[in-house]
């Protein structure tokens, strides 16, 4: 009697193994650039796909590399969206048979705030800004560009997206309105940063954003100079410190401008409450 309560408990396990296997295999999966498309794409397609996103919170996107382990959900993804602008995504679309499908085409990029950077090539030209993200306006774009690849994806299902876009889409026209409610009383409309991700922001805001360094790499005291006097005669209140910002610096801006340092993350998954920080913070010193 013993052993076949043994027998039923030992094939019971085994049915279960293999079923969770079967849907852990079946199961549909898109992959995106970073959190914050994640973020979108997942409340477009509910339940009816695994969304994997590519570089985690907080990294530099100019400079991440993808892990090996990464590769496993996104090989098998049915569609691999993309910004259209970072290092990293072109990598992956070299060694990857998953379809790329950039969503920030019907953006117009900002230039004259990074720099291109082809080594060996002598020209050091303009490049357009990758942080698209960063802005509610092109987070819009960029979710209705995935809307229209998924609907054709997947028919069956497109009215349900279609519902769900229009359901973020007046979700972030709200939190539009609350960002522009927070920005109408604030005392400065500049602000500073070491790496200059607001960019976008800014434009849709009518912002000035001040950066020290376009490069993500070291400045120059006569950089750091520069910087300071502009922030100053901006009267400049708040620094925008991000993970990848050498705390040291920043204090040292800091203390040159009398500016409050607010420290932020653009690339995550609650990147809509990250934006809601920055005009928070603009509003408040
Ligand atoms: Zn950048």
């Amino acid at each position: 009697m013993k052993l076949i309560k043994i027998l039923i408990i030992g094939l019971l396990a085994i049915a279960s193994a293999a079923c969770s296997y079967r849907s852990a295999t079946s199961e549909r999966v898109l992959a995106v650039s970073i959190e914050p498309m994640r973020w979108a794409l997942e409340q477009i397609v509910g339940d009816h796909y695994k969304v994997v996103a590519l570089m985690p919170s907080g990294a530099d996107p100019e400079a991440f590399e993808p892990a090996v382990s990464a590769r496993a959900d996104f090989d098998r993804a049915s569609l691999f969206f993309t910004i259209g602008y970072l290092p990293f995504e072109q990598k992956m679309i070299e060694t990857t048979s998953v379809r790329a499908v950039a969503t920030t085409g019907n953006i117009t990029p900002i230039y004259g705030t990074h720099k291109c950077h082809h080594h060996g090539d002598q020209s050091h030209g303009d490049a357009a800004d990758p942080h698209l993200w960063i802005s509610i306006a092109n987070m819009k774009a960029i979710a209705e560009a995935m809307c229209n690849e998924i609907c054709t994806l997947d028919p069956d299902n497109a009215e349900e997206y279609k519902a769900n876009l229009q359901e973020l889409t007046l979700n972030l026209t709200e939190a539009d309105a609350e960002i522009r409610a927070d920005l109408d009383g604030c005392a400065s409309r500049a602000f500073m940063l070491w790496h200059p991700t607001l960019s976008y922001f800014a434009r849709d805001y009518s912002l000035e954003q001040i950066a020290v360094c376009a490069d993500n790499k070291d400045v120059t005291p006569a950089t750091m100079q520069t910087a300071i006097e502009k922030a100053r005669a901006k009267s400049v209140r708040v620094f925008f410190s991000q993970g990848y910002c050498d705390p040291r610096q920043a204090q040292t801006l800091a203390d040159e401008t009398g500016a409050q340092i607010i420290s932020v993350n653009l690339s995550g998954y609650d990147w809509l409450d990250q934006m809601k920080a920055v005009s928070r913070g603009l509003a408040q010193h």
